[in-house]
């Protein structure tokens, strides 16, 4: 019998029968995986702390016929304060739906797993940091470690410096920054010819520039220690929004109901 380690987050869980639960983890070692819990939902059952939903935890599995099964089970995390308020529960469910669509099966992405760990810790323990901007953060920069980090350091076509241009704007479709002038110019040359193809452009502050770049290049664990200003705040959560969600294509249910009890 052919038994692996793992750790990994548990984002989705689906019950089947009476008693036994789907769980899909993003793991360190394997990417997002599908392990059956067979009875893991009875009160009985050793397995029960570990393999709830949100719960980091290290797992011995055995492989049958192409599907995981429990052999041991621990707890490492279970991000407890996440179940004392429903706007983090709801942030929660919808950034564990965002690690399972990254997580790629049989592919160990550890720092999707480190972000998606980062933020839960903090959605979970931290008062201190707007679960706005804990959400925006986890979308820049998911989007920037799954392949899509925006091109913030000039303007895309004259190279003229953030700090030169009088205004600044991110190009969402071609992960790229425009000044003002080239801005004009890009989209004459798109009037000119009109392929269908869709264009977004967003207009960045400076401060919300500053803390697109601080979200994109501070080390794993500091990712969330910025501040910006209540004001900003709104704005910037929709570029990041917008940002993550052209780039995978389509929205969540996680997000809409987030978004619904706000
Ligand atoms: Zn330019």
């Amino acid at each position: 019998m052919e038994l692996t380690s793992v750790r990994g987050l548990i984002v989705r869980e689906t019950p089947v029968g009476e008693y036994d639960k789907l769980l899909t983890v993003v793991t360190e070692e394997m990417g997002r995986i599908t392990v059956s819990g067979k009875a893991i939902r009875s009160l009985k059952s050793k397995h029960m702390p570990a393999t709830q939903l949100f719960c980091y935890s290290s797992f011995t599995l055995r492989k049958s016929r192409g599907y995981y099964y429990i052999s041991d089970s621990a707890l490492i995390e279970s991000f407890y304060g996440l179940r004392l308020d429903l706007d983090r529960l709801a942030l929660a469910s919808y950034l564990c739906d965002v690690a399972a669509e990254m997580a790629v099966e049989g592919v160990g992405d550890e720092d999707l797993l480190r972000l998606t760990l980062n933020a839960l810790y903090a959605l979970a323990n931290n008062k201190e940091i707007p679960i706005a901007q804990i959400k925006a953060a986890f979308e820049l920069r998911c989007a920037a470690i799954e392949g899509f980090l925006p091109n913030l350091s000039a303007c895309d076509v004259c190279g003229c410096a953030p700090n030169e241009a009088e205004r600044l704007y991110l190009d969402v479709m071609n992960g790229r920054l425009l000044c003002k002038n080239c801005l004009r110019n890009v989209k004459h040359t798109e009037d000119l010819i009109d392929d269908g193809t869709a264009h977004i452009y967003l207009r960045l502050t400076r401060a919300i520039y500053e803390a697109m770049r601080y979200v994109t290049e501070a080390p794993p664990n500091r990712f969330l220690s910025f501040q910006l200003a209540a004001d900003e705040l709104p704005q910037f959560g929709s570029v990041c929004e917008k940002y993550l969600l052209n780039h995978i294509e389509h929205g969540f249910y996680t997000l809409d109901f987030y978004k619904s009890i706000l």
